[in-house]
């Protein structure tokens, strides 16, 4: 069945506020049971000591080797890197099982009020991208979409938390068939 759990993977305390809105957000819009977890782990190995930064595709690997059932988000503070891209803000196997999103580029203390919130909403959207990956979704060309391609803080605060109708549309015909994700 369709079912997700978030995990808290990064180094410092997950912030229970943060990581509920998280769950409720996407229990809402992909309409499946949601938890938070805090696994004991950490994908230690996913460290590259020469970037300074972790590998979002060997966080992937240690999420899916633990993984057997429904879908698991990984949310971390680290920092997050593909070699091909100074930086990430998630990655996510496309129809699987797993997905990252990281706190780390989604604005860092300013001191400034509405700052948590601002994080907050941030975080949502990019866990609704990651997850609507693995469900199949591809990128989308309309701007407010979840499933919109982020490469910074402005275009991801030119979205909404949401998928556009042409891509709910699409879940809910993958959702229904494919169940389980594909391996
Ligand atoms: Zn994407
Ligand atoms: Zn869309």
């Amino acid at each position: 069945m369709n079912e997700a759990a978030v995990w808290w993977i990064g180094a410092g305390p997950g912030d229970p506020e943060l990581l509920d809105g998280v769950r409720a957000r996407l229990a809402s819009e992909f309409s499946v049971p949601c938890r938070v977890e805090f696994p004991a782990e950490r994908p230690e190995e996913a460290w590259d000591a020469r970037r300074g930064q972790h590998s979002s595709s060997r966080i992937l690997l240690w999420l899916k080797e633990r993984t057997s059932q429904g879908r698991v988000l990984g949310l971390t503070d680290a920092d997050l890197f593909i070699p091909i891209l100074t930086f990430v803000f998630g990655e996510a196997q496309l129809n699987g099982r797993v997905a990252v999103v990281s706190t780390a580029r989604l604005g860092g203390p300013t001191g400034l009020p509405g700052e948590k919130g601002r994080v907050a909403a941030r975080l949502q959207k990019e866990a609704v991208h990651e997850l609507g990956h693995t469900f199949g979704l591809l990128h989308c060309r309309t701007e407010r979409c979840a499933m919109a391609r982020s490469a910074s803080l402005r275009d991801v605060d030119a979205k909404k938390p949401a998928l556009c109708p042409a891509c709910r549309a699409l879940y809910l015909e993958v959702s229904s068939e494919i169940g389980e994700p594909h391996e």
